[in-house]
């Protein structure tokens, strides 16, 4: 089972999937953890992306699909990948189609979590309060916000063609949300 959580920044997408991690024994793939990761640790890489990650920008898709091709090879054995934060653009969507292609695979699901602006833009403030996260300030939380619906929104009708989306209501609480991921994996749509 390969699935995508597909959402705007603050739709609860880390959230959820550290919970799946947690209850089936899925590996997470986020870009924005392994971004910050090597930011954190003032690589050669993170040095080159901090500025475009604080100002809520998009890293080049070369970076981020390079990250994901490494991170695939590495968990060679698991059970499913539940991408999160990725693909973001048009062009990270079919580098994914080809890699799993090669491992005999597919995106089965793509989880949409729904939630609108207004909803997020709470969620995020609060994030900042607690976690001083440098994209989460409102000025970099709206040019991710346009990021995302010029950029990554439009994945979901390619998805959706494919017959692989089934949406939830982000903004339930999490437990429900889960509840709703977890009847998702359990019975996804038929896909083509
Ligand atoms: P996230 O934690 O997923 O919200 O990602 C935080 C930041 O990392 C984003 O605002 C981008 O600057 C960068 N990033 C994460 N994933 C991607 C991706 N798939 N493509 C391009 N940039 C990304």
């Amino acid at each position: 089972m390969n699935l995508i959580l597909f959402g705007p920044p603050g739709a609860g997408k880390g959230t959820q999937a550290k919970r799946l991690v947690d209850g089936r024994s899925y590996v997470q793939l986020s870009t924005g953890d392994m971004l910050r990761a090597a930011k954190a640790s003032g690589s050669e890489l993170g040095k080159r992306v901090a500025a475009i990650m604080d100002a809520g920008t998009l890293v080049s898709d070369a970076i981020v699909i390079e990250l994901i091709e490494d991170a695939i090879a590495r968990h060679s054995g698991a059970p499913g990948f539940i991408f999160d934060g990725f693909p973001r653009t048009l062009a990270q969507a079919e580098a994914l189609d080809s890699m799993l292609a090669a491992r005999g695979e597919a995106i089965d699901l793509v989880i949409s979590l729904e939630a609108d602006k207004e909803a997020v833009l709470t969620r995020i403030v609060k994030r900042f309060a607690e976690s001083g996260r440098a994209d989460d300030n409102p000025e970099s939380f709206k040019v991710r916000y346009a990021q995302y619906e010029r950029d990554t929104l439009p994945l979901l009708p390619v998805y959706g063609a494919q017959g692989k989306v089934v949406a939830i209501d982000g903004m339930a609480s999490m437990d429900a949300v889960s509840a709703a991921v977890s009847t998702a994996i359990d019975s996804p749509p038929r896909s083509r």
